[in-house]
């Protein structure tokens, strides 16, 4: 059993991701600017590396960044912080009367208080020969670089999963020359974040860059040869070639090891708005926690949840967590969209709309009793911001309509105004 011969508390965080990446600089600017320590903090990842801004493995994969480019701490980082980085090898084992964690290295660490930030993995897809080699889930360094190494080599591949995970890896691997279909199970593109006329144009706008879609159907098997995959049934009956295939449809919460040991939870670790699971001692945070029924997948809410942790573990402070909503973009060069809220206008709502199907411009706010609660923007997404602080403060902008639907210069400006009226 390890532990630090010291009078401080020992700080135990599980996961080395990016939540936890974001806990750690929230501790260390709390004890610069206290002067003082107040853990002896160990960091257990499963992953070798570490902790690396996850967001731009589709950068990677686009070959516009390298994996070096994206770690944000290495080894070298923690031992400079007097942290200590046990990496490459999983927590298996939660003691809680006697406070150990144990690795599948067999290697037991003690605490006082343990941190869950053990993320999430890409969801499975129920169809058959997922296993086949060359199938890979999004999700790590190592999964991007595989995929990276077999597109080198390869003339076709098959994405499922037509939301942004999934319209990032096929745009990827359309960099690599290689001929791509993307399968969506709904019937239009982004069906989470765009309507059906937004999600039209999202889809000319990539079939443009050689990207072919097959929308409203499902993969029922991969196809085999030589133990690796080489094409794609579909529930439609048509047949694919795919020598590479790319599973983004979503992701499923790293939550067993906290549920098996006993923590609350239903689809992952329940915790109270101070992060705080149902065990003393252990909080949660990050996409393996449920927090009031919701669970995450952006990381824009985590930094929160982060901020409110390292308050309560080092001022005591009780600063809750508040889920708010959260506007999303594509991370596709040459593709502008910006969602937040509601997408579907709902019977008794206003829908003011534009759009310019030559130019590619498509533009809807949805209004219930004069405020914003959704925003869908398709080519031109510089009014974004502006609408998302709007829904986001609740203000009425009856007057401004429908002159606002132009942009904020034209709601503005009364001379505008009289332009677009
Ligand atoms: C390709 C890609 C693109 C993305 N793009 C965006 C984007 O544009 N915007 C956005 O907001 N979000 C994006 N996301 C989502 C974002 O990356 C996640 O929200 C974020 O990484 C979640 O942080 P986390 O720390 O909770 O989990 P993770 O970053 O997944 O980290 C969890 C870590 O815990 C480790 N772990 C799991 N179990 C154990 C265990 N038992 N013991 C030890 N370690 C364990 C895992 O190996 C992993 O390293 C993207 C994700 C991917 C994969």
């Amino acid at each position: 059993m390890s532990a630090h011969s010291t009078s401080l508390p020992s700080l135990v965080i599980v996961g080395n991701g990016m939540v936890a990446g974001r806990l750690l600089d929230e501790l260390l600017e709390r004890q610069n600017r206290d002067g003082a320590k107040h853990y002896e903090i160990t960091v257990i990842g499963a992953e070798p590396h570490g902790s690396y801004n996850r967001i731009m493995l589709s950068s990677v994969l686009a070959k516009d960044t390298s994996v070096k480019a994206i770690v944000q701490k290495d080894h070298d980082w923690y031992q400079s912080k007097g942290i200590r980085f046990i990496s490459g090898s999983p927590v298996t084992a939660i003691e809680r009367e006697a406070k150990w964690v144990e690795t599948a290295c067999g290697q037991r660490v003690s605490y006082d208080e343990l941190v869950l930030a053990t993320g999430s993995r890409a969801a499975r897809i129920p169809a058959e020969n997922l296993d086949l080699n060359n199938i890979f889930l999004f999700r790590t360094i190592a999964d991007t670089e595989g995929m990276m190494q077999v597109a080198a080599g390869a003339s076709s591949a098959v994405v499922v999963g037509g939301g942004l995970l999934g319209l990032e890896a096929a745009y990827g691997l359309a960099k690599f020359g290689i001929k791509v279909t993307l399968v969506h199970r709904s019937g239009w593109l982004l069906n989470r974040q765009l309507d059906k006329q937004a999600g039209a144009m999202l889809k000319t706008v990539m079939q443009d860059m050689g990207i072919e879609f097959c929308l409203g159907d499902e993969i029922a098997s991969f196809r085999e040869q030589n133990g690796s995959v080489c094409g794609a049934r579909l529930k439609s009956g048509r047949e694919l070639r795919a020598e590479l295939a790319v599973v983004a449809t979503g992701i499923t919460p790293n939550a067993e090891l906290g549920l098996e040991h006993g923590l609350n939870g239903q689809r992952a670790i329940d915790v109270d708005d101070f992060m705080q699971s149902s065990a003393a001692n252990i909080s949660a945070l990050g996409e393996c926690i449920e927090h009031r029924g919701a669970t995450f997948g952006l990381v824009d809410p985590l930094w929160r949840q982060a901020e409110t942790l390292a308050a309560r573990l080092v001022n005591r402070e009780l600063v809750p967590f508040e889920n708010q909503a959260i506007a999303t973009k594509l991370k596709v060069s040459g593709v502008q969209v910006f969602s937040a809220g509601q997408v579907q206008e709902q019977a008794g709502q206003r829908a003011v709309v534009i759009e310019d199907k030559q130019a590619r411009i498509y533009r809807k706010l949805i209004i219930d009793q004069g405020r914003i609660v959704g925003v869908v923007l398709f080519g031109d997404v510089r009014s974004g911001a502006h609408y998302f602080d709007l829904m986001q403060a609740g203000k009425n902008v009856s007057a401004d309509l429908p002159q606002l639907i132009f942009g904020q210069e034209f709601a503005e400006s009364p001379g505008d105004k009289e332009l677009a009226a």
